[in-house]
């Protein structure tokens, strides 16, 4: 029988992954109805998505990549780690948070196993999830210094992150081709942001890489040749209207980066002020 557990947050009992419409906080997607077909691909599901809650209802129906969906899942019911096997795991692709009419998108790499595939929130739950939330209640973007799992109260305002793969990667590495099935989620994410889009901040080179090929697929202006990821490093990006948006380049929030001060506090703080309006 399938084991159910209680949220951290509300209390009630979830099964674990989490089907769309089974009362996860915050859960964008109702459920799905009786006899509905299997859902599409994700590029056709994202291409279709009329504004950005729909994107996000969506992205939980998406399951085109089988090793992904085979490891957020596997994670969720049987590998959850030691300190969180009281807790439901999420088990599905990772929808955007934050404020529908950002200005800003800031693009992550992939959820981790046991940060967003088990709380449903990108950068929730993890050590990097930590840093980064710090930075953006300080820089003004968040509404609290911390964000514990959804149902939380935390909530973004002039940003929405976004990740170039939105499922779970084995040792956090999406292959070539599941980044390539993935891509047409952040284009959606792009296209409908593009009204108020000011600035992409990308964290890691996979996020700037992939906001460099969703940008190009929708014919926006890229500098050629392909501009090389650093921190810091900016370059605009020509959108179809003849106005320009900012790609900004930080380096990624991983504990690689910041146990060994490669990004300290104040570097990120930085970037981000960089962005305000
Ligand atoms: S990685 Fe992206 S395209 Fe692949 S199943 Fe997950 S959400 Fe869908």
């Amino acid at each position: 029988m399938e084991r159910l557990d209680p949220h951290p947050v509300t209390g009630e009992p979830l099964p674990s992954p989490v089907p769309p419409g089974a009362g996860w906080p915050g859960d964008p997607a109702g459920p799905a109805p009786r006899g509905a077909p299997p859902p599409a691909r994700g590029g056709r599901l994202a291409a279709s998505a009329p504004a950005p809650p729909a994107l996000r209802a969506r992205t939980g129906g998406c399951r085109p990549c089988p090793r992904l969906v085979r490891w957020r899942e596997d994670v969720a019911r049987t590998g959850r780690r030691a300190a969180f096997a009281d807790q439901p795991y999420w088990g599905r692709p990772g929808p955007s948070f934050g404020d529908p009419d950002a200005e800003v998108l800031l693009v992550g790499l992939a959820p981790a196993a046991n940060g967003t595939n088990r709380t449903g929130r990108m950068f929730t739950g993890d050590s990097s999830g930590d840093f980064l939330w710090a930075a953006l209640h300080r820089t003004g973007f968040a509404a609290q210094p911390t964000s514990v799992a959804a149902g939380d109260g935390q909530a973004l305002s002039g940003l929405r992150i976004v990740a170039a793969v939105r499922c779970a990667p084995p040792a956090n590495k999406p292959t070539p081709p599941e980044r390539a099935c993935c891509a047409p989620w952040l284009e959606r994410d792009l296209e409908l942001a593009a009204p108020r889009l000011r600035a992409v901040l990308c964290l890691g080179s996979i996020g700037w890489d992939a906001a460099l090929g969703a940008a190009r697929s929708l014919g926006w202006d890229v500098p050629r040749p392909k501009p090389r990821f650093g921190h810091a490093v900016e370059v605009p990006l020509g959108l179809p209207d003849g106005r320009s948006v900012r790609l900004v380049g930080c380096y990624h929030v991983s504990p690689h980066n910041t146990f060994t001060r490669r990004l300290t506090p104040e570097m990120l703080d930085d970037v981000l002020l960089g962005l305000r309006g």
